[in-house]
């Protein structure tokens, strides 16, 4: 079956079978929806396949020429456009045309990935009209782009239209579990919340460093029997990294308010099925409920905060200072 390590996109991935079952492809697809929820993850696949000298039940093989060039990056039939700073730009796609000119070099089939094509303006956007309308033979487009609205229109009407869609949160967890497999339940679902079933989006979190800033602010919690001065050493030391956090710092904020939510939860008994992570059960242990419940409070004074422009410095302090137990200086 093709496709079959990717999880959800149900009606994408039934499109697009169908089609390569048939061998009926369009000539430019254009993938869209939400960033993060598999639209380059399935081009590539299907890339792979379509390269794959012999294919087995519909999978590439792994072991042909075809294969071994593509995985190793240097298949001379796969082009990959990104853009070029904020935006694909008109001299992309003229090199692009260039290239075009040519038959492909190996295989029956070329194949142009191009990402983001959101961040086409209209002139380069109007030099790929002639291309995408009749592109020289042999060759497959496929483009991926944020839809709402987003995309020129004169590019989304010339291509075949393969929707995406966030995901279920408990898929979107289970995709975060698989790429990252030392996070707990409770943490992959947190995040698969936050970023709307967008798995992608959540895994970026993660890139920008906020899930290992939020594992050790977590991780320091068990630490809380520590001396007052150390405590506080190490509460201010992280309130800096929480402040330099940037764009992180709300999602940040909103992982830690779901985990004292689940500290809470772990009170009443709920999770016990699922099991409670050991970090959690020690936040059990060392707050009864009135101070979870103020632990949260801090968070949701720290978010409005920040929504009012309070300085991030001096609101991550405060917060972390409350988390660990110190008083205030
Ligand atoms: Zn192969």
């Amino acid at each position: 079956m093709a496709f079959s390590s990717i999880l959800g996109q149900a009606k994408a991935l039934t499109l697009l079978s169908r089609a390569l079952a048939s061998g009926r492809l369009a000539h430019a697809y254009l993938f869209s929806g939400p960033d993060g929820v598999g639209k380059t993850t399935v081009a590539l696949d299907m890339a792979a396949m379509l390269l794959c000298r012999r294919p087995e039940e519909g999978r590439p093989c792994g072991r042909c020429p075809g294969c071994l060039k593509y995985r190793s990056g240097n298949h001379p039939d796969f082009m990959r456009i990104r853009p070029d700073g904020a935006a694909i730009k008109i001299d992309q796609v003229r090199e692009l045309k260039k290239a075009l000119n040519f038959a492909p070099f190996e295989s029956g089939l070329r194949i142009v990935l191009l990402e983001e094509v959101q961040t086409m303006r209209r002139e380069a956007g109007n030099s790929l009209l002639k291309v995408l309308e009749e592109p020289p033979p042999d060759n497959l487009l496929i483009l991926t782009g944020t839809g709402a609205g987003a995309i020129l229109d004169t590019i989304v009407s010339r291509c075949q239209v393969i929707p995406f869609a966030p995901l279920p949160l408990d898929l979107a967890a289970e995709i975060i579990r698989q790429r990252r497999p030392e996070l707990d339940t409770a943490g992959s679902e947190a995040l698969a919340a936050l970023a709307d079933g967008c798995p992608g989006q959540a895994l970026a979190f993660e890139a920008d460093g906020i899930l290992l800033l939020y594992r050790r602010i977590v991780a320091a919690f068990g630490t809380l029997q520590d001396k007052p001065a150390i405590r506080t050493e190490r509460a201010l030391a992280l309130a800096v990294e929480l402040a330099e956090a940037k764009e992180g710092l709300e999602p940040l904020l909103a992982l830690l308010r779901i985990f004292f939510k689940n500290a809470m939860a772990a009170h009443a008994g709920y999770a016990s099925g699922r099991g409670v992570p050991p970090e959690v059960e020690q936040a059990r242990e060392r707050w009864n409920l009135t101070r979870l419940s103020a632990k949260i409070k801090t968070i949701d004074f720290a978010e409005q905060a920040l929504a009012r422009n309070c300085n991030r410095g001096l609101v991550s302090e405060v917060l972390l200072l409350d988390l660990f137990d110190c008083s205030p200086l």
